[in-house]
């Protein structure tokens, strides 16, 4: 049995780059960028005006109110090129360029324009660069802005755009093939006969790994027969970069989807981790596909998807630093019974204790009551594998499931 920290190494270790493809612009939230984005421009691209008002030279206002002549309007998209002289003002509108000779914009509501007049009297004082943001003071033209390997969302798509990228290299998204075994397993649209389940943990790991970047292929649910399994994986395996299947990898009689694993050849990386629940999860390799077993368990399979399949499907893609969820530490506002031994996952809810912080509770007997209490958390309790009972208003590691990328 490993320690969870050095299984999801292992799983890191194993995990390959995918080929890149290219997408359209605004395909890219949620992909993995597969090239360095390099500015084509400064940014501004020139001096711009920040404000809606005059652009003077601060020498000529620090005397006030002081009376400036009009000589022409620096409007977005319309500058006015010629040199701006002492005695001077050009009414400017934000997001302008500002007129060579100009070192400063005053605010409209700090000044006066007398009709007709072709003055402004300028009511207050400005420094020098006031409302200018300076030519490539956000960036410089052929500086790095996103680097490969980073994921992009919605707001980095407000970069690529400002840097004429229409076309965007990204990692391709994995295949994965998901594949439920178990005889008593029937699939959402039947009626379960004597002794029989509807399946969900295919249409769980199907969700979670399209939120994680992938494409999934759903397989016929398969019986406990190591023969048939054997079959399908292997009908599987040439199409998909992972395979994911949940149950069968526990010590019954008639848990085989280890030992079909091996009837294919695969090369097993570990299949005992240190983790409750999740014990038994298999990681291994069959050719180019990556293989995990997870155990059947609907609750066993949420969490080790998200601590081990997600890792590897944002590899594949390409992320450079594939992070563990955002993880905090939250007081408990109930005691926790737990043995030394086993890092501990429990569904949480963290929620706000009234008095501006955050509390965590658990969803109640982590035992039963297994998909109210999957559908009720928004977080993993963590607890290390030393760590024994806690007691209210102690601490708690704390992971959120919330954005899952
Ligand atoms: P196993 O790991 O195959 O021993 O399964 C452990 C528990 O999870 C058993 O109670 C199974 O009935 C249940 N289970 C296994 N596979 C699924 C599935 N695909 N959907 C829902 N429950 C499952
Ligand atoms: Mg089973």
């Amino acid at each position: 049995m490993i320690p969870i920290s050095q299984a999801i190494r292992i799983v890191l270790q194993h995990t390959p780059k995918l080929a890149s493809e290219e997408v359209a612009l605004p395909q890219t939230a949620n992909r993995i960028l597969a090239e360095d984005i390099i500015a084509d421009t400064d940014l501004p691209p020139f001096d711009r005006a920040q404000m809606d008002g005059y652009a003077v030279r601060a020498a000529d206002v620090a005397n006030i109110p002081a009376q400036l002549k009009i000589v022409g309007e620096s409007a977005a998209g319309a500058g006015w090129h010629q040199q701006m002289n002492s005695g001077e003002a050009v009414r400017i509108m934000t997001g302008a360029p500002v007129p060579v000779g100009a070192d400063a914009v005053q605010q409209v509501e700090l000044t006066r324009e007398p009709n007709g007049a072709g003055t402004v009297e300028i009511l207050e004082s400005v420094e020098v660069g006031r409302s200018i943001v300076k030519q490539a003071a956000e960036i410089k033209s052929g500086a790095i802005v996103l680097r490969a390997g980073e994921d992009l969302n919605a707001e980095t798509i407000a970069t690529l755009a400002s840097f004429g990228y229409s076309q965007v290299k990204v990692g391709k998204r994995p295949r994965v093939a998901v594949m439920a075994t178990g005889s008593e397993l029937v699939d959402v649209n039947e009626k379960p006969g004597r002794d029989q389940i509807r399946d969900s943990n295919n249409y769980t790991i199907e969700a979670y790994a399209i939120l994680a970047g992938a494409t999934v292929q759903r397989l016929p649910l398969a019986g406990d027969d190591r023969d048939e399994l054997k079959r399908q994986m292997a009908a599987a395996v040439g199409d998909c970069d992972v395979l994911v299947t949940s149950g069968g990898v526990s010590m019954g009689v008639y848990d085989f989807t280890k030992a079909a694993f091996r009837d294919l050849g695969a090369e097993i990386f570990f299949e005992r981790v240190a983790l409750r629940p999740g014990k038994p999860t298999v990681f291994g390799r069959v050719g180019k596909t990556l293989i995990f077993g997870l155990p059947g368990n609907p609750v066993s399979v949420m969490v080790t998807f998200y601590q081990f399949v997600r890792d590897a499907l944002r590899i594949l893609q390409g992320e450079r630093d594939v992070a563990p969820l955002p993880t905090f530490r939250v007081p408990l506002s109930a005691p926790i019974k737990k043995a030394p031994g086993r890092t501990e996952f429990q569904r949480g809810i963290l929620s706000p204790d009234g008095a501006g912080g955050w509390t965590v509770r658990t969803t109640g007997d982590q035992g039963s009551g297994i998909l109210s209490s999957m559908s009720r958390a928004n977080c993993f309790i963590i607890l290390g594998t030393d760590t024994g009972n806690v007691a209210a208003g102690e601490p708690v590691d704390v992971q959120l499931l919330e954005g899952l990328v």
